[in-house]
């Protein structure tokens, strides 16, 4: 069986996958990335796992994996397959695809980053299935994005595309990470939430699937919280559709697993706003925590495509 390693490193945890050109998953693992024994060893830790994933390949289908897609976090050079910097594990400049290539034999390997890769899977395989101008929107501790087109993601000029986390939603609002203020990731992030609730209740436990329960309870300290964030979503996706007007804005990460308390106050406020916009569908992510892995998956099939037609 034709297979490609598919493998998704995280702050924490590492996901990965023996996939199928078909996009079937044949093999799952998870391991953990041990950033707290410093860069060095994350590294090879990820050369390691992807070693064992290509033997894995051999004894189950008697063949080597034909190629590799991985996706990492914060900065990237996909062209030339370069981890750039990322704050949570350390590197920088790391030549990821040239390390994992000859650690597995000179197959293939595509670099990719984590929520473009999580986008493109949510795109082709997930939400957005035959859908051909999407969002792809992560509230999770941050806000990430991706700008899906053609089947592909739109990675911009410099590999910024998509960062809607931080667009200035509140103008002198909340410090923001980046350095600006009132970024829509400081009001609309799973942790912004957790923040906000957290002052709200007095209880420096509490969090946004806390909130989200006093929502349905219907508290109404849980609701304030909980519109504020929902309005500036709605205000962040309505700019998005002015800019891009995609027909879905698929919404995943931790905030999305509210369901319906979420989607359908926030389908509400997008479109109070909209005025001349076409309104975008508003829809849950399908793939959960294993879209950035599937879309590393389709980043090495692409590949093996891209040879075959040059
Ligand atoms: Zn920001």
């Amino acid at each position: 069986m034709k297979h490609v390693i598919a493998l998704d490193v995280g702050g924490t945890g590492m996901k990965a996958a023996l996939v199928a050109q078909d996009g079937s998953v044949l093999y799952e693992a998870r391991r953990p990335t041990g950033r707290e024994h410093g860069t060095d060893a994350v590294v090879a830790t990820i050369l390691d796992f992807a070693a064992d994933l290509a033997q894995e390949g051999r004894t189950r289908f008697g063949a080597a994996p034909l190629a590799a897609g991985v996706a990492v976090p914060g900065t990237i050079d996909e062209k030339n397959g370069i981890a750039v910097f990322s704050a949570n594990l350390g590197w920088r400049d790391l030549p990821m695809r040239k390390l994992l290539g000859e650690r597995l034999g000179n197959i293939p390997v595509a670099l990719g980053h984590d929520v473009r890769s999580g986008g493109l899977a949510e795109g082709r395989i997930g939400a957005g299935r035959g859908v051909d101008r999407f969002l792809f929107i992560a509230l999770g501790t941050g806000i990430a994005g991706a700008i899906g087109i053609h089947g592909g993601i739109e990675a911009g000029a410099h590999g910024y595309g998509g960062e809607i986390g931080h667009v200035v939603v509140r103008p002198g609002g909340p410090q923001c990470g980046c350095g600006a203020r009132g970024c829509l990731e400081t009001l609309a992030s799973a942790s912004a939430v957790s923040r906000a609730w957290a002052e709200a209740t007095g209880d420096p436990d509490a969090d946004a699937a806390a909130c989200a329960v006093a929502v349905d309870a219907g508290d109404p300290a849980a609701l304030a919280v909980w519109q504020n964030a929902v309005d500036a979503l709605a205000d962040g996706i309505v700019l998005a559709q002015s800019l891009l007007d995609p027909s879905t804005v698929i919404v995943g990460g931790g905030l999305a697993e509210a369901g319906d308390t979420l989607f359908t106050p926030l389908r509400a406020a997008v479109t109070e706003r909209l005025t001349f916009q076409m309104p975008p569908k508003v829809v849950p992510a399908m793939l959960k925590d294993t879209a950035a892995s599937l879309g590393a998956g389709l980043l090495a099939w692409d590949l093996l495509s891209m040879e075959v037609t040059a």
